[in-house]
């Protein structure tokens, strides 16, 4: 099964991972992502259970764990910036075996140098057109001359170009909030430290690795559906300075820098949910295929798992249904676990932020805090190793 010619649209966690075992399995590679480079953006991100097996099946483990956030602290703060909850970072995130946590930006950067050599890469440009004869997909790109390939896989995101034009108009299932993520500077006064301020229907958190890296902030706010061009960050950047705008601890002083950044992330929180994820020979892959939201944590994980999974199958008969059938609990799961997650983001009231910091504030004097904290992260444990590698 080599020589098959196969375009992966997106550059992202998905796309990169695809093409290092398709490459492995003698496939001549394409990737092509819309962004001019690639994009390091984002917070940290998580992954756990069976993706770690991925990545230690790449020969990649090593790397992310020497990439690792090294997070240590996770401090809760009042509106005047004071401290009213501090708890050591492994105990509330109860990584177990190899669960490990790194800069997006970080996990980006090790899957494209592993790929590099054996993939051809392709950016700034974008599939335009997508002609399926059963035998073969005939590309045209925005850009680049027409080319034809054996498969085509999207694996360009949440608002996948690739599942529109296959699959046409798929509603998201929006959760409630926006999410968005840049780089601020580095003058937090905090090392591998997270700091978080929640105020009703609002989070901000920030995170700082060591000094000389800029510190990345996060703004979550909960909102009725909004309408806004996905294209025009300047637009996507008012929206957030409408919702934290004299909301309180730094608020203010981060909207000045969201200005500067050069890495500005902004998305809706939601979810994609289909019925099959491929259609002839286009098949999706990672958040294109089933985006369980950045509340689960998981998306990570499931687009390095989805990845392994399909690069067994790619090319097979009967492979597009083998690889659905091998994802389709693990993904219900994550997903399940994302919709959970996104209430406890960002709780909507004052009563409920007190309870979680009485919460947090009690929890290190707790006789039994590692059972309680296990319990709490169950679901998560177990949707993050729903499937066996
Ligand atoms: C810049 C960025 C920052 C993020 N930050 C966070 C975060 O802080 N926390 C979190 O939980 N999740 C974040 N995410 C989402 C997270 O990366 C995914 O949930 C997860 O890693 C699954 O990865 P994926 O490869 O399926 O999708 P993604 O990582 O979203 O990658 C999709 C890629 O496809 C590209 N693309 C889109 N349309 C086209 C097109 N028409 N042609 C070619 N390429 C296209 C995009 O530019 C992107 O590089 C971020 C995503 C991006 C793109």
């Amino acid at each position: 099964m080599t020589n098959l010619r196969v375009l992966i649209s997106g550059a992202g966690i998905g796309g990169p991972a695809l093409a290092f075992w398709l490459a492995q399995r003698g496939f001549e590679v394409t990737v092509v992502e819309r962004a001019g480079e690639l994009r390091e953006a984002g917070y940290k991100v998580d992954v756990r259970g069976a993706a770690t097996e991925v990545l230690r099946r790449m020969g990649l483990l090593a790397a992310a764990q020497g990439a690792d956030t090294g997070m240590q602290l996770i401090t809760y703060v009042n509106k005047g910036g004071k401290p009213i909850a501090q708890l050591p970072a492994d105990l509330l995130m109860g990584r177990r075996g190899d669960d490990l946590e790194i800069m997006r930006g970080d996990l980006s950067r090790i899957l494209h140098d592993a790929t590099r050599e054996q993939v051809e890469y392709v950016f700034g440009d974008s599939v335009a057109t997508l002609t399926d004869d059963g035998e073969g997909v005939d590309v045209t790109f925005e850009k680049g001359a027409p080319r034809r390939f054996d498969y085509v896989v999207g694996a360009d995101g949440l608002h996948s170009l690739t599942r529109r034009t296959v699959l046409g108009d798929t509603p998201l299932s929006y959760l409630g909030a926006y999410i968005s993520i840049f780089s601020v500077p580095n003058d937090l006064g905090v090392v591998r430290e997270e700091v978080m301020y929640s105020r009703p229907g609002r989070l901000v958190f920030a995170y700082a690795m060591e000094p000389g890296r800029p510190a990345k902030v996060g703004m979550v706010f909960a909102s009725p559906e909004l309408t806004y061009d996905r294209r025009d960050p300047a637009a996507q950047k008012q929206l957030v300075r409408a919702a934290f705008e004299g909301q309180g601890w730094r608020s203010d002083e981060f909207l000045a820098a969201m200005d500067a950044a050069d890495d500005f992330y902004f998305d809706s929180m939601s979810q994609v949910e289909l019925p099959s994820w491929s259609s002839g020979r286009v098949v999706l892959l990672g958040d294109a295929a089933h985006c369980p939201s950045p509340a689960s944590g998981q998306g990570t994980s499931l687009a390095l798992v989805g990845a392994f999974v399909l690069a067994q199958h790619l090319g097979e008969p009967g492979g597009l249904a083998a690889y659905e059938s091998a994802m389709r609990t693990y993904v219900e799961k994550n997903l399940a676990f994302g919709r959970k997650m996104v209430k406890d983001m960002v709780p909507g009231g004052r009563l409920n932020i007190a309870f979680r910091n009485y919460g947090m504030r009690t929890l290190k004097f707790h006789p039994q805090k590692e059972k309680v904290i296990d319990k709490v992260l169950a679901p998560m444990h177990e949707a993050a190793n729903a499937i066996t590698i």
